[in-house]
C-alpha cells in the first residue's frame, strides 16, 4: 500500500510512502483526535491511504496571513 500525502489546501501531491504497514504513530496521526483523523486521513478502496497535510507554499502563504489560521486546522 501506499501513503499519499497531499495538500489540503492547494491538492498538489506533496510525497508518497510505501509501506506494508501503516504505524498510525509514525505518522503523527496518533495524537489527533477521532476527529481530525477523519478529516484528514481518507482510506482508498484499493488500500492506499491519502492524508491531508499543508504544503510549503501554502504553509508561507498562511504565514503572511497569519489569520487564516483562525478559519482552519493545522498539524503543529
Ligand atoms: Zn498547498
Amino acid at each position: 500500500m501506499s501513503i499519499i500525502y497531499t495538500c489540503r489546501h492547494c491538492g498538489q501531491e506533496i510525497g508518497a510512502l510505501d509501506q506494508d504497514v501503516v504505524d498510525t504513530t509514525m505518522l503523527g496521526i496518533d495524537k489527533l483526535s477521532i476527529g481530525e483523523t477523519k478529516e484528514m486521513i481518507h482510506f482508498k478502496q484499493n488500500g492506499d491511504v491519502a492524508i491531508q497535510v499543508i504544503c510549503e507554499s501554502c504553509e508561507n502563504a498562511l504565514e503572511d496571513h497569519p489569520h487564516y489560521h483562525e478559519l482552519d486546522f493545522f498539524i503543529q
